[in-house]
């Protein structure tokens, strides 16, 4: 549960998190092939979150998103991604570091629930809490925190919104209603 016990930390951490052993990695690709890749990537970005957005419209999920970003900066100090094995996962974390611009917090994924882990951090986000390429920001950025139509919402501990159960569906489905108030992916 060493996962469970770090973001248990950050929740009540008032101060960023210390950097990576021998400092945030430098990134080996050239600078204009990643913002070159960022920037043929974004229309799909935005496809894909349209798609998403009319799924929804059609089947809506039993959650809805409530609160408001406390700027606390945690879900950028910590994206948890889980681990891929063999090339596909090499691609994916070259992706995720070289183009992206995370970096592992540390180099051995932490276990949770049988599945490994990365907690990586962000070398974009600045000292005020806020997105320092908020115009080419992946995906994941953009959907956090995760409210699914089928599955369980994805939410930081200590982070500013929270999943409600839509009143429609509290009645009907009350075991829902006993979601965990935090939940990591
Ligand atoms: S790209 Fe921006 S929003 Fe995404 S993790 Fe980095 S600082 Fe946070």
């Amino acid at each position: 549960m060493e996962l469970l016990k770090l973001l248990e930390k950050a929740e009540s951490n008032s101060s960023p998190p210390e950097e990576p052993l021998g400092g945030i990695p430098k990134q080996r690709l050239p600078r204009w092939i990643r913002w070159t890749l960022r920037a043929l990537i974004l229309p799909f970005i935005h496809l894909e979150i349209t798609a998403e957005r009319l799924a929804r419209l059609i089947v809506p999920p039993p959650f809805k998103k409530v609160g408001k970003c406390k700027r606390r900066g945690n879900c950028c100090h910590y994206i948890l991604l889980p681990e891929s094995k063999g090339v596909l996962g090499k691609i994916l974390f070259f992706w995720y570091t070289e183009v992206y611009g995370f970096y592992p917090r540390r180099k051995e994924p932490y276990e949770y629930e049988d599945k490994k882990v990365l907690a990586m951090g962000c070398r974009y986000l600045q000292k005020n809490g806020s997105c320092g390429k908020h115009f080419f920001r992946p995906k994941l950025c953009r959907t956090w925190p995760l409210i699914q139509i089928f599955g369980t919402p994805r939410v930081l501990k200590g982070c500013g919104y929270q999943a409600k159960l839509k009143d429609s569906y509290a009645k009907k489905y009350p075991q829902l209603a006993v979601l965990p108030e935090d939940e990591i992916p």
